[in-house]
């Protein structure tokens, strides 16, 4: 059969999905390149915002359009979240959550040959010989599960327990990798930060019924004595475990963190990461918000100085240190005092990226019961102001990198552009004109778009731009362009 595929939300979806094609692949079926025609449709949903909800409810009715006698398969967090909901939606066939998600291959079997659905045992961990559309970068999930209950937050609802992987499984899978030529790993998880934290019974955190009885614990309390896992007899340092075996496996590869949560690290484990020199120099710190006030209705467990204390740290071992962000606008309760210190902490640091997310009730969280809302409006008022410094913020973080000589990892060639991009280890977006590359192909034997396009076009390419496809090129970074900088070799 011919399966297609549509992956909303995060890394971790992102991954799963490819895992999933794997996984289908190994059983004989075809792997659809694009959504216009299959047999089958897999939508791996979100459900973080009502947004999300939205599209994934878009995209399984878009897929029966499509294909009016294909079987629809739901998973993912909305399938998980409000699966009655989904099943409820016409033309789907059958609705499976995130435990079960690895085995709808045999679920479409029994479905096709009129057995029930049923909870099948706990998807077992698979690991993934290569991702299916990157060549350069690869997403390796690390843990599952998130504990921490943020007010705002339907995750840990959708993701239930802690699940962190073997650690054997992620080295061997990086290892693969490697071999298959990939240069970046980037970590991935619900909460990374979190790797580890189950390993130990004892520290076993809460299940989904939103009873936090650890969640004051933070990893500094415990990492001293290494007490992760100490009765597993084995050093689990949180993530810093994963990073520290894969920092010694050899070949010219870099580790990428997807993201680390400020309401499990702090300044001291941060200091502790620095000494690996694979890992690139950039992290995504969730903020969330500038204000205590907003932090704490939020049940975000630091306050603005230690996140402040992180950045220090970060910016004392490297002052063009790449830092990302996410900041919420319109919290319940988010007074306009409090919105003004959100803008003054995109004011004072000087982020390679700051995302901002309008506040999105989310049934069944504490937040969605909060008084306080605030309305659709005023959140766009603010978020169009915190979007404006945000993107200052970013220049002035550009200019601080300016004439500076970075590493990039060559993604793709952008044929309108006439250039190659990709990005250098403190997640700048480089732009190299092509005229730097003793590459003599004319636009018209390119004849490409960038990335996307048919299987002749990607041959094409290949063949004629492979000499800096997936290759490390040393830069001087000359200017400011698009959403990014101007570089050429050196
Ligand atoms: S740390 Fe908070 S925001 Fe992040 S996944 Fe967990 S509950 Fe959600």
């Amino acid at each position: 059969m011919k399966i297609a595929f549509h992956t909303l939300g995060c890394k971790v979806n992102q991954y799963e999905t490819d895992a999933l094609k794997e996984n289908f692949k190994s059983k004989g079926h075809e792997i659809a390149q694009d959504e216009s025609f299959a047999d089958v449709y897999v939508i791996n949903t979100c459900t973080v915002t009502s947004l999300a909800d939205r599209k994934s409810r878009q995209y399984i009715r878009r897929a029966k359009k499509l294909n009016p006698q294909s079987i629809i398969a739901v998973t993912g967090c909305y399938a998980q979240v409000s699966p009655e909901e989904a099943a409820s939606i016409d033309g789907v066939d059958f609705v499976i959550g995130n435990d079960d998600k690895m085995n709808i291959p045999e679920q479409l079997e029994k479905f096709l040959v009129g057995m029930s659905i049923t909870d099948t045992k706990k998807s077992k961990d698979v690991g993934m010989s290569s991702n299916s559309d990157s060549r350069t970068r690869a997403f390796i999930k690390v843990q599952d599960g998130c504990d921490r209950f943020c007010s705002y937050c339907i995750i840990p609802y959708a993701r239930g327990k802690l699940q962190s992987r073997p650690i054997e499984h992620i080295i061997s899978e990086t290892k693969n990798l490697i071999d298959k030529g990939f240069k970046e790993i980037v970590l991935t998880g619900i909460n990374a930060a979190l790797y580890g934290a189950d390993m130990d019974s004892e520290l076993q955190m809460s299940d989904r019924t939103g009873v936090d009885m650890d969640s004051e614990l933070r990893i500094s309390d415990v990492n001293d004595a290494n007490a992760f896992g100490k009765n597993s007899g084995k050093e689990v340092l949180g993530i810093e475990s994963v990073i520290k075996e894969l920092n010694a496996l050899d070949g010219d590869f870099r580790i990428r963190l997807g993201s680390l949560e400020p309401t499990v690290i702090d300044a001291n484990y941060i200091k502790k990461l620095l000494k690996y020199e694979k890992l690139c120099h950039h992290m995504h710190l969730s903020l969330q918000s500038g204000s205590d006030n907003v932090l704490k209705s939020m049940n975000r467990k630091y306050n603005i100085d230690e996140y402040m204390q992180i950045i220090k740290v970060l910016e004392q071992f490297d002052p063009e240190y790449g830092i990302s962000t996410d900041i919420i606008v319109g919290f319940p309760g988010e007074t306009n005092d409090d919105f003004v210190e959100s803008l003054k902490i995109t004011e004072n640091v000087d982020f390679c990226k700051v995302h901002v997310f309008k506040y999105s009730n989310r049934k069944g969280t504490a937040a969605s019961k909060m008084s306080g809302q605030i309305d659709g409006t005023e959140k766009s008022r603010r978020s169009a102001k915190l979007i404006t410094t945000g993107d200052a913020s970013a220049i002035r973080f550009f200019k601080k990198n300016l004439t500076k000589e970075k590493k990039v990892l060559i993604e793709e060639f952008v044929k309108k552009l006439d250039c190659y991009t990709g990005y250098t280890d403190n997640y700048i977006k480089v732009y190299i004109d092509k005229k730097y590359f003793n590459d003599n192909c004319t636009n018209s034997d390119l004849n490409l778009d960038s990335g996307n396009g048919s299987n002749k076009n990607r041959q094409v390419r290949s063949e004629i731009s492979k000499n800096y496809i997936n290759e490390f090129v040393n830069v001087r970074l000359t200017g400011i362009f698009e959403d990014g900088m101007l570089a050429e070799p050196v």
